[in-house]
């Protein structure tokens, strides 16, 4: 990839976006930062603070944001004192937030610029270590253009299709996630009834049709996978919290387009359940314990 430096305009410097911003500074792009947080703004050493959204967009070659939810990002774009109208007319213009598919397409269509929504999976360690995976939806030379300043920050990068595509990618993805990781945990609660050892169940399951990510990387249960959060007592790792925003979009997609989606559905019960009784901190696989806890009928 050809080597570049870029003026670029980052708004919203939290726990993944202050990381983000850092790595551009590292690659030696000139970045330009803003957050209605004051002490957010001191999170990004080497980089220039801007008195507001605006005036961080204002002249950069790509602007990006990295906000909690849709009205943030529909606000910061569009709304007064916005940071559509403040770019650069040829600047590309990048969502990298965790929104709404239908919200993407209209903060996108609104901005009547090149607008790329590019949600991000890999969590805060994924910020920090710039092994990001970007899934990004908007025009093909929108997303060439912006692929070497995604790369500063990630290892993945994938152009999914058209306006709204990269929050779609990510809402299915996650949805499944949640839903293998539901089955994955159900699996080993059962064998527990049985008396079959994690070990066992996993020996067999992790080389047989049993197998997918939520086991074979992220197991539930100590053991097996040293790595994954059940060693450490279900410290995140993916917070549950965050997995029931994801599991939310994906209902509120799925109920936009009429897609029967039974078992995410419930996988969302079963996650705000867990994060009401006390687990939204807690990593996702967390809620292993919340299952062997229920009542059989449940
Ligand atoms: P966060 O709450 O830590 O940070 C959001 C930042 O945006 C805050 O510093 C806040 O002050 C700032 N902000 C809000 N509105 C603003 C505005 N109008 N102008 C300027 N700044 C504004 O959130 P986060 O964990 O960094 O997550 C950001 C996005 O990334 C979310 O959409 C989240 O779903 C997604 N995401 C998070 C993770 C994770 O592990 N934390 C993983 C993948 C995706």
């Amino acid at each position: 990839m050809e080597e570049m430096v870029a003026q670029i305009g980052f708004v919203g410097l939290g726990n993944m976006g202050a990381p983000m911003a850092r790595n551009l500074v590292k690659a030696g792009h000139g970045v330009t930062v803003f957050d209605l947080s004051a002490e957010a703004m001191g999170r990004v050493e080497g980089a220039r603070p801007a008195a507001s959204a605006a005036e961080a967009a204002a002249g950069a070659d790509f602007v990006l944001t990295m906000l909690p939810a849709g009205r943030h990002v529909r606000e910061a774009w569009l709304g007064a004192g916005g940071m559509a109208a403040a770019a650069r007319p040829d600047a590309i213009l990048l969502d990298c937030s965790t929104i709404d598919v239908a919200t993407a397409r209209e903060v996108a269509a609104a901005t009547g610029r090149v607008f790329l929504d590019a949600p991000v999976s890999g969590g805060v360690m994924g910020a920090e270590a710039g092994t990001l995976t970007f899934m990004a939806g908007g025009p093909d030379e929108g997303f060439a253009r912006a692929e070497p300043i995604l790369r500063a920050m990630g290892r993945t990068v994938v152009h999914c299709g058209e306006a709204g595509a990269g929050q779609a990618a990510k809402a299915c993805n996650n949805m499944l996630l949640a839903i293998s990781m539901i089955g994955t945990c159900e699996a080993f609660v059962l064998a527990e009834k049985l008396g079959l050892s994690h070990e066992a169940l996993f020996e067999v399951a992790s080389k047989s049709s049993g197998q997918c990510w939520s086991l074979t990387t992220y197991c539930p249960v100590p053991g097996p996978v040293p790595g994954s959060p059940a060693n450490r007592d279900y410290k995140p790792g993916f917070a549950a919290a965050l997995m029931v925003k994801d599991l939310g979009l994906a209902q509120q997609a799925a109920g936009e387009t009429g897609a029967a989606t039974p078992m995410g559905a419930r996988a969302l019960e079963l996650y705000r359940r867990f994060v009401e009784e006390g687990g939204a901190e807690a990593d996702f696989s967390g809620i292993i314990r919340m299952l062997r806890a229920e009542a059989p009928t449940a």
